[in-house]
């Protein structure tokens, strides 16, 4: 990654205790240097991310710590420095992290230099912490969501100490401008505008781990997303578990109440940004200013995530949704009225406590009704301190998968019909890399988040171009400049 470290220089920085942190990497560098000079090479770290495109933020900010402790980057875990950075939103990625650090293990008899850590929304999960204390005595470092931003002090006191340093809070109310953070893509970068939730849907960990809702002020958001464009950026991604009720928090009167649609407008003033997307948005809090605003402005993205969960009822209504199948088919529908252009994906879950077939045909009549262009289907994953978790009428899992292939077949059916709308179009692409599978193709992103690839130079990387449409495999076109 050859790009700069963004807000790593102390004029930069407004916030006392981003200084402060910036402090503890000082000292931090101090002791890379020596272990430097001890090993006779850099030392490395890797930064290994579970879950969601916050946690692929916040792996970020770990990131630029410890490269600018003097950490080298690198991909695998016999690094001297591994930090996971967990999820626990699905029971298998638990299991994933557990696996990971067993292997780890194996890593740090051949090198007793190498610190592990852990941290993110696992960890919040007490008996999470409970059985690392007793199955992986060998972690160094356990930290949680709440006090991610402290990470450089934290990595001080690991590099201090041999025993095994655990700092997990509860909750915060806090939030941390100004921390560094080194960004995947020169070009796009996600920006946290809330963190937090608290619409405790039944079958959710998320509120537990992340706390309740709390929103950025809208100055500091633009002045991130300033700063970004100046360096370079041009598509930004808005990010929050439930990014339309941003600024429900704040009190009435205080001069940072602005709604999302406000938000959206303003970003989208920054000179410099050319697309921005949000994720994720939840259906009941769509409301129609925030269409509106997309509707009359191209620089939204064309693509709209909105997650569905489940189109019964009943189920809706134990999964506490707050919304109706028919309220959210309206909703879909006005918006596909509105935007033309747009495409509508989802989430799904299948096997909810009480799902039948004759409910999951309710979730398939949605998809026909809504024609979503895509939609990630999950099996119910059940996470212990959730409410659902207790529901006694749990489905067994040869009727989940059964009613699961069903659902998936119609999905796949309807997603595959919707790509193909755009057969012969010219749309403006964001170019974002060359192909994997062949070197004389770049693959770049449409404004409704399909994917292009096309025949072209990689100084075109990062930038805007109109690509033909010329021939759709499934999910994806192959296209040419035009
Ligand atoms: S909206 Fe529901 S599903 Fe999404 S994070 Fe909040 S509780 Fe979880």
């Amino acid at each position: 990654m050859s790009i700069n470290i963004l807000n790593s220089q102390r004029n930069d920085i407004k916030d006392d205790e981003s200084l402060k942190q910036l402090g503890f990497i000082e000292l931090a560098k101090k002791k890379v240097a020596a272990l430097e000079k001890e090993l006779g090479r850099k030392p490395t770290a890797c930064v290994v991310t579970f879950g969601c495109q916050m946690n692929a933020r916040d792996s970020e900010k770990l990131l630029a710590t410890l490269k600018l402790a003097g950490y080298e980057e690198v991909e695998t875990e016999d690094a001297d420095f591994v930090i996971y950075n967990t999820c626990t939103v699905r029971d298998n990625a638990d299991q994933r992290v557990y696996g990971r650090l067993g292997q780890c293990s194996n890593h740090k008899k051949n090198n007793p230099h190498m610190k592990i850590a852990i941290c993110g929304c696992l960890m919040q999960e007490p008996g999470a912490v409970e059985k690392i204390q007793k199955s992986y005595r060998f972690v160094d470092l356990i930290f949680g969501t709440h006090n991610i931003y402290k990470f450089a002090e934290l990595l001080n006191s690991c590099l201090d100490s041999d025993r095994m340093i655990i700092d997990i809070w509860k909750e915060t109310d806090r939030i941390v401008e100004d921390l560094p953070v080194l960004r995947k893509y020169a070009f796009k970068s996600g920006v946290n505008i809330m963190f937090g939730c608290d619409n405790y849907c039944t079958y959710c960990i998320v509120p537990y781990v992340r706390g309740r809702e709390r929103s950025r002020s809208p100055k500091d958001i633009v002045r991130e997303i300033e700063k970004l464009a100046a360096d370079g950026v041009k598509e930004v991604m808005l990010l929050g578990q439930n990014v339309n009720s941003y600024g429900f928090d704040f009190k009435d009167g205080d001069s940072d109440k602005i709604s999302f649609a406000k938000l959206l407008e303003m970003v989208c003033e920054v000179e410099g940004i050319e697309r921005v997307r949000f994720m994720t948005p939840h259906p009941k809090d769509f409301s129609d200013d925030v269409i509106d605003v997309i509707a009359g402005n191209p620089k939204i993205a064309r693509h709209i995530h909105l997650p569905l969960q489940a189109g019964n009822n009943e189920v809706l209504r134990r999964m506490n949704r707050k919304y109706t199948k028919e309220q959210f088919i309206d909703l879909a529908l006005k918006i596909r009225e509105r935007i033309p252009d747009v495409a509508i994906t989802t989430d799904i879950i299948v096997g909810f406590p009480g799902e039948g077939e004759a409910e999951v045909d309710d979730t398939i009549d949605v998809i026909k009704k809504v024609q979503f262009d895509n939609a990630f289907t999950f099996i119910y994953s059940k996470r212990a301190g959730t409410p659902a978790a207790k529901f006694e009428d749990q489905v067994p899992e040869e009727e989940v998968k059964k009613n699961f292939d069903k659902l998936l077949k119609v999905v796949q059916d309807t997603a595959r019909d919707q790509a193909s709308k755009h057969q012969g179009k010219v749309e403006t692409v964001l170019v974002e890399s060359v192909n994997e599978q062949d070197e004389s193709l770049l693959t770049g992103r449409m404004s409704n988040n399909t994917l292009v690839h096309f025949k072209g130079e990689k100084d075109l990387i990062g930038e805007m171009v109109r690509v033909s449409l010329d021939e759709c495999h499934g999910f994806y076109y192959m296209g040419s400049r035009v």
